[in-house]
């Protein structure tokens, strides 16, 4: 194994922090407002960890500003989350371990996962849902589309580096009937995948329910999926140079 040459510094600080994650920028942060001296380093070509391709959303269970607004939040809430979660997911997904470890992209990782294309919101009212994203948090509208089957209209919303499909269904269906009233709902999470056949042979030999839809694309339904629909397609529904990740 060749190693790679090293820069060479010499620097004295009062807090080195290693990764700059959300835990590690957080770190950072807090003790240079507490007045430390403090250097982060990071090993990747971008800050951010695994918080620059999620949703950006991190929940710390019972959390004092949560529980000042008003929500009911406890740590016990956020054990039993995440032993349902290491049940499921030792099921679905070798990677993941109850002792907390992974997920870790692999060359041979059973789902082949490219990327997380986007996640898609269901609404009534695409411009109110919209103008959030748009004209308040300075999003970009990349490509719009027809589902030729059930007719509903998708329009996908960049945001830095996190794309929303925002859905608005065709009146009297069922899909409409969830937003009627007004209330949007967040439908689920799509990935790009290498082989969305690998992806079901893989889904049955651990057995999660799942259904393929239109070109083959593989989802599991919010029934099996915590409430949410998990789908693996092939190619994505908008140009792909829109999911060029901007520079930070
Ligand atoms: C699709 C998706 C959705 C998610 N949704 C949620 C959610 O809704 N709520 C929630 O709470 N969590 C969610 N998460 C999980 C959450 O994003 C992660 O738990 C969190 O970002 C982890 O942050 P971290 O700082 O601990 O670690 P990481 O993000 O892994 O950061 C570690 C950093 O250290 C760097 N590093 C590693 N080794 C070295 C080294 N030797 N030298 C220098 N740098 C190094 C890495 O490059 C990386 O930048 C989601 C994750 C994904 C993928």
């Amino acid at each position: 194994m060749t190693m790679k040459a090293s820069p060479q510094w010499d620097d004295e600080v009062d807090l080195l922090v290693i990764g700059a994650g959300a835990a590690g920028m957080a770190t950072a942060l807090v003790a240079t407002l507490q007045g430390l001296n403090v250097r982060l380093v990071e090993k990747s070509a971008q800050v951010g960890g695994t918080a620059a391709t999620s949703a950006g959303t991190l929940w710390i269970p019972g959390n004092r500003q949560g529980i000042a607004a008003g929500y009911h939040d406890c740590v016990e809430d956020g054990r039993r989350y995440l032993r349902e979660l290491a049940k499921y997911s030792e099921k679905a997904d070798l990677r993941l371990r109850s002792d907390g470890r992974g997920p870790v992209l692999e060359a041979d990782d059973p789902l082949g996962l490219l990327l997380t294309s986007h996640h898609t919101i269901v609404t009534a009212d695409l411009p109110r849902a919209a103008r959030l994203y748009t004209e308040i948090l300075e999003g970009e509208p990349i490509a719009t589309s027809v589902d030729p089957v059930t007719g509903a209209q998708s329009t996908y919303i960049r945001l830095a580096d996190t794309l929303l499909e925002f859905v608005t269904p065709v009146a009297d269906t069922a899909l409409w009937a969830r937003v009627a009233q007004g209330e949007d709902y967040y439908l689920g999470l799509t990935y790009l995948v290498n082989d969305t056949q690998a992806v079901g042979a893989h889904l049955d030999s651990v057995g999660v329910q799942y259904d393929t839809g239109r070109d083959g694309e593989v989802i599991i339904p919010p029934a099996a999926g915590f409430g949410v629909q998990w789908r693996f397609v092939q190619s994505l529904p908008y140009p792909a140079q829109a999911r060029q990740l901007p520079a930070f």
